[in-house]
């Protein structure tokens, strides 16, 4: 490891990831345009394609899980038809109150609804979604298992989990400059706009010990999930996995 954040013992890694959140949460977006180069918008907007939300008036219920100030939440609702509607899902209510804002702004408090908990225990009956999503969030989360059950316990049968998540770079060359980038730009572009580079430096670190796409496919597998597919996305940079509730 890196920076010794591998040394976190499990049940204290959720109290480091509100930290870094807290840390954040009011200069979330703008750093996630910086970091990425805006790349975030092309794999967000892919997702939000794949979730496949009806374009007219049929309702459709979305859980976005550590679904945070509501990006993905704010694009399905432009997506679709009126009948969505998006429950973005946070453990963190500083992430959750920039959402509100954001919503309410754009008047589409009606349409999208922020709870506060915890991914492990989600606080929704059975078969309550037709879609789950959770983009950059799975990899925050202590034990990803009892996560990805819980997801696909709230998805209603036939009903897809959409997960967004850093992955494997698998260009050689990209590996290099993407390390250097990592290591060394994102640290020191998170002091600077947000004032601390060690919430940033705890980023990096839980993206190279994510594990890699198909590694990850079958973890869903292994959570029930049917017909898996991982779709890397820039060189492997992230990845889209799907997988059905049957
Ligand atoms: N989905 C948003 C996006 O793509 O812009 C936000 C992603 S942000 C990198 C990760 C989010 O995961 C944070 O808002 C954090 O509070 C949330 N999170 C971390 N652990 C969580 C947990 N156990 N349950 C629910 N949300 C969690």
């Amino acid at each position: 490891t890196h920076f010794g954040f591998a040394e976190v013992p499990l049940g204290q890694k959720q109290g480091l990831v509100d930290d870094v959140f807290h840390k954040v949460a009011s200069r979330y977006d703008v750093m996630n345009d910086l970091m990425s180069g805006g790349l975030h918008r092309a794999w967000k907007s892919a997702m939000t394609t794949a979730i496949g939300l009806p374009k007219g008036a049929r309702q459709f219920t979305l859980l976005d899980v550590a679904g945070g100030t509501g990006d993905i939440a704010f694009r399905a609702i432009a997506a679709g038809g009126p009948g969505v509607a998006v429950t973005v899902f946070d453990i963190n209510d500083a992430m959750l109150d920039v959402g509100a804002a954001r919503a309410a702004k754009r008047r589409l408090s009606d349409r999208v609804t922020f709870i506060q908990g915890n991914a492990e225990e989600l606080p929704f009956p059975s078969s309550s979604f037709d879609a789950v999503t959770i983009a950059f969030g799975i990899r925050n989360v202590p034990r990803i298992p009892v996560a990805l059950k819980e997801m696909r316990r709230v998805l209603k049968p036939g009903g897809h989990l959409l997960v967004l998540e850093f992955s494997k770079v698998d260009v050689p060359g990209l590996a290099r400059i993407y390390d250097a980038f990592s290591f060394g730009v994102i640290p020191r572009l998170g002091k600077l706009v947000a004032g601390d580079g060690e919430p940033y430096r705890y980023l990096v670190e839980s993206i190279r010990r994510f594990p890699d796409a198909e590694t990850f496919a079958n973890m869903m597998r292994d959570a029930g999930f049917e017909q898996v597919t991982a779709t890397p996305m820039t060189g492997g940079v992230a990845a889209l996995h799907v997988g059905f509730r049957i």
